[in-house]
């Protein structure tokens, strides 16, 4: 496989940083696209880069507006095959531009991870395998009560989750998903505070609930879980929980649908309450095992 990568920014620098530790031989050419560009360009091609290399699969990290649409010439020049486009703040792709995108792409396969630490193999060959060692995390945690060590099986493409692995060790069982976000902010994650409108939430907090999503499916246990009770009437609200879910609307999980009643997956659920405030039953209960 040969990657090309185009970055701008200090994140689009440390995710480069961290993939050329796995993928140096495969990066073929690397592009700096300038920082605070016109949210709004004419036309992007005065920005396609010289010197570009024919490559699989095309990588843009940390680009904002309209420049994003320079991955549309520079995969026909390069023939790519597939993109991936990651978002770290709402700023960077409306829905529009990413239409957009897709609309000036022809059979190339395309993704939009937000945040990139959501990124899961799709199916694509290429994609698939820089998925295998980067994007969602994915952990393995030794110990009896304390953590004893952890083997990160997938990196966060920042690096974070190697970070966060490194600073577990020691840590009780109990305390373990909540000290991972601690260091998530520590390391620190740099994605944006600011609310998506696409997902509801901020795409920060989307990164904290990744990191704990891997703890929890190492330990296989977590202390705040919500439980669905025999209130939920799924058909009557339109399955208000599933809607409103930040992580529903970030592709994984977090709210099944089982007929008409609603059930919400401990492993995937950010704990962020926004279904037992929006669920017009009290048919969502918090369980706190701590208390
Ligand atoms: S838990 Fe509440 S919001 Fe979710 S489907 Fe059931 S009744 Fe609707
Ligand atoms: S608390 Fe509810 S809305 Fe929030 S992540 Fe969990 S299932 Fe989704």
């Amino acid at each position: 496989m040969k990657i090309t990568v185009l970055y701008s920014g200090n994140y689009g620098e440390r995710v480069l940083n961290t993939i050329l530790e796995k993928f140096a031989q495969k990066i073929v050419s690397i592009h700096e696209i300038p920082e605070n560009l016109l949210e709004y360009i004419d036309d992007v091609t005065e920005y396609v880069p010289e010197n570009l290399k024919e490559s699989d699969l095309i990588i843009s990290v940390g680009l904002f507006g309209d420049i994003n649409l320079v991955v549309c010439d520079i995969a026909k020049k390069i023939n790519a095959k597939s993109i991936i486009i990651e978002s770290h703040s709402p700023k960077q792709l409306t829905s529009g531009l990413k239409s957009e995108i897709l609309n000036n792409l022809n059979d190339v396969n395309a993704v939009f991870p937000k945040p990139f630490c959501s990124l899961k193999p799709v199916g694509d060959t290429y994609i698939d395998e820089f998925a295998k060692y980067f994007g969602s995390p994915e952990i393995e945690i030794t110990g009896e009560t304390n953590v004893k060590s952890v083997t990160v099986m997938r990196n966060a493409p920042c690096g974070s989750t190697k970070y966060v692995a490194e600073n577990l060790t020691g840590y009780l069982f109990d305390e373990v998903e909540f000290e991972s976000g601690n260091k998530l902010h520590n390391y620190p994650c740099l994605a944006s505070m600011d609310i998506d409108t696409e997902l509801g939430d901020t795409i920060l907090h989307l990164a904290g609930y990744k990191i704990k999503e891997a703890v929890k499916k190492s330990l296989k246990f977590s202390n705040n879980i919500l439980k669905v009770n025999d209130n939920c009437k799924g058909f009557e609200c339109g399955f208000k929980c599933y809607k409103i879910c930040p992580v529903v609307k970030m592709g994984e999980n977090a709210v099944e649908i089982e007929k008409t009643h609603a059930n919400i997956n401990y492993i995937y659920c950010g704990y962020c309450m926004k279904c037992l405030n929006a669920c017009p039953f009290n048919a969502i209960e918090a369980i706190d095992f701590k208390k």
